[in-house]
């Protein structure tokens, strides 16, 4: 089943132009440059629409990339980058006339009715409208109409989260560490979408030269690198990486094999 993958964010969580920076890459003109926070759309024709977390940027990210559904929403964490953008799916639910399924692990859950306590409180006056979520717990594979999607364990410096795997796809975004129990989970992946947020290192997140021995240890046909922070200039950096390593930038689109639901 074929499916196609948006990539609606591709930068950290200042975002790209960075505000009140003058760097080379935040005063680029180069489109590739401008990286919102980090997001994907993975949409099966016929099929469903799944927004991966809900960026600050969604507003923007639906606009620009005209999403007009969204069926399930899941989460990787709940970081403020990946979260903020909840209020706005209220538009989705508004306009389906029902409430959007999310998937998220027991913590992230946990800081979602925190960050957005006012959703989840029957008191809220319900003015403008407010987000019809619904929750489940992320405890293994599940499928979301036709798709079946598998859960992986990463870590993102001590904290567990969750990538995802469709099919022959994986979005692994938001790790310095893949874990063991993470690798057979992994074996088979053609492409991947992988953390990588600059070439210093960071306490949570890969480095570019990590990104790429994990890569090479998963050895998908094509990796493309996210979450990334102003030190990298797109042509400059994508020249300098190995065949098959590539930065994703906002609006990449691939084709990928989603996998059918569990049975
Ligand atoms: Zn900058
Ligand atoms: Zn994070
Ligand atoms: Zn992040």
């Amino acid at each position: 089943m074929k499916a196609r993958v948006t990539v609606l964010g591709s930068g950290t969580s200042h975002g790209v132009p960075m505000i009140g920076c003058a760097c080379a890459v935040c005063t680029s003109t180069d489109p590739r440059d401008r990286r919102t926070r980090p997001s994907i759309y993975v949409e099966v024709d016929n099929g469903p629409k799944i927004l991966v977390d809900t960026s600050t940027d969604l507003r923007e990210q639906a606009l620009v990339h005209r999403i007009a559904r969204v069926d399930a929403i899941l989460f990787t964490h709940g970081h403020a980058d990946h979260v903020m953008g909840l209020d706005d799916s209220r538009r989705f639910s508004q306009m389906q006339k029902s409430a959007i399924p999310c998937y998220a692990d027991a913590l992230t859950i946990a800081s979602l009715k925190k960050s957005f306590y006012y959703v989840f409180d029957p008191q809220t006056d319900q003015g403008g409208g407010l987000p019809q979520i619904d929750l489940h717990t992320i405890d293994g594979p599940f499928s979301i109409g036709d798709i079946g999607i598998q859960p992986i364990p990463l870590m993102h410096g001590t904290r567990p989260i969750i990538g995802f795997r469709f099919g022959d796809f994986a979005y692994l975004t938001d790790t310095n560490h893949i874990p063991e129990a993470a690798w057979p989970l992994l074996a088979g992946v053609r492409t991947i979408i992988l953390d990588a947020l600059r070439h210093r290192p960071h306490p949570t997140h890969f480095t570019v030269a990590e990104a790429i021995a994990a890569a090479e240890r998963m050895r998908p046909q094509h990796t493309y690198l996210t979450h990334i922070c102003h030190d990298l200039p797109h042509a400059a950096t994508n020249a300098a990486l190995p065949a098959g390593i590539e930065l994703a930038y906002d609006g990449l689109l691939l084709t990928i094999e989603a996998a059918p639901r569990w049975t």
